[in-house]
């Protein structure tokens, strides 16, 4: 279980034990200007919960393993084990369980969300006119025009017929282009 303590406004230490390695994280900071630090050290599993003590020179961490005692010093985001110094017993106090070491001020990228496929295009209606997607058809009036596969054969009577060289529009039984004289089909 990790522990931590509070050494000041926005410095903390936590500690957890896993196995035989003591990690010890130093943060400093507030939210959004966060700092931390981590150190593993194999001191093997504790035997009683961890201790830290104020001392002139800054806080001293102390844990008991099996191995033996093991101490550290922090001064500001600096930790270095210290050689066995006597420990002040009537300062040490016991650090408090915390349920899980916060994480880096890191987060994550977010991923990027796909692209909504386009959503086909509804029907559009504007005034007579009537224009709608696949096949691309446009009603304006009595006139339809029409794309894709709605193509109709030229010789359907009731199909509209146009004069092949000006285009001006003919009557089905018309022989001649009554615009522009051409023979028609
Ligand atoms: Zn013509």
């Amino acid at each position: 279980m990790p522990y931590q303590c509070d050494l000041g406004p926005g410095q903390r230490i936590y500690l957890d034990n896993s196995g035989n390695t003591t990690q010890i994280t130093l943060a400093s900071g507030g939210p959004g200007q966060q700092q931390q630090s981590s150190t593993q050290v194999q001191t093997g599993t504790w035997t009683e919960a961890p201790q830290v003590a104020r001392v002139a020179s800054g806080v001293l961490i102390r844990c008991v393993t099996a191995q033996g005692t093991f101490l550290w010093q922090v001064q500001g985001m600096q930790i270095g084990a210290v050689a066995a110094p006597a420990w002040p017993t009537d300062r040490g106090v016991p650090m408090q369980p915390v349920g899980a070491i916060p994480t880096a001020p890191m987060p994550p990228m977010a991923p990027m969300a796909p692209m909504a496929p386009m959503a086909p295009m509804p029907p559009m209606q504007m005034g007579d006119m009537h224009l709608s997607a696949n096949p691309m058809t446009m009603t304006m009036g009595n006139m339809t025009l029409s794309m894709g596969n709605a193509a109709t054969p030229s010789s359907a009577p009731d199909t509209p017929r146009f004069c092949t060289q000006c285009g001006a529009a003919v009557a089905v039984g018309d022989r001649y282009c009554g615009h522009c004289g051409h023979t028609l089909g």
